[in-house]
């Protein structure tokens, strides 16, 4: 399945709950926020950034007998239910 990106809204809420996975802990600047994000929302590494981090790399996988479209709405809904929590 050829893999085409999320349409990332840019919002930086998962990259603000870097505490709430056990492999990005180290990413965890105290507060729970990457210590990678920027003012703007952007990641300061991203061209270095950890798999995790890769929607590519977390669908080729762990999700792989999904669609991308599956895959897609999955993350959106992640993504819906952490800016819900951060409101
Ligand atoms: S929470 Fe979703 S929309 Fe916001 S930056 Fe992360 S992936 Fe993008
Ligand atoms: S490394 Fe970059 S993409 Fe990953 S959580 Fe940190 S700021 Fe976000």
């Amino acid at each position: 399945m050829k893999y085409y990106p999320y349409p990332c809204k840019r919002c930086g809420a998962c990259c603000r709950h870097v505490d709430l996975i056990a492999e990005m802990k180290t990413f965890d600047r105290g507060d729970g926020i990457c210590k990678h994000l920027a003012a703007d929302n952007l990641c300061e590494i991203y061209a270095e950034r950890p798999p995790l981090c890769n929607g590519e790399y977390v669908y080729k996988k762990f999700f792989a007998d999904k669609t991308v479209e599956e895959f897609h709405e999955m993350i959106s809904q992640l993504c819906k239910k952490i800016r819900e929590a951060e409101a």
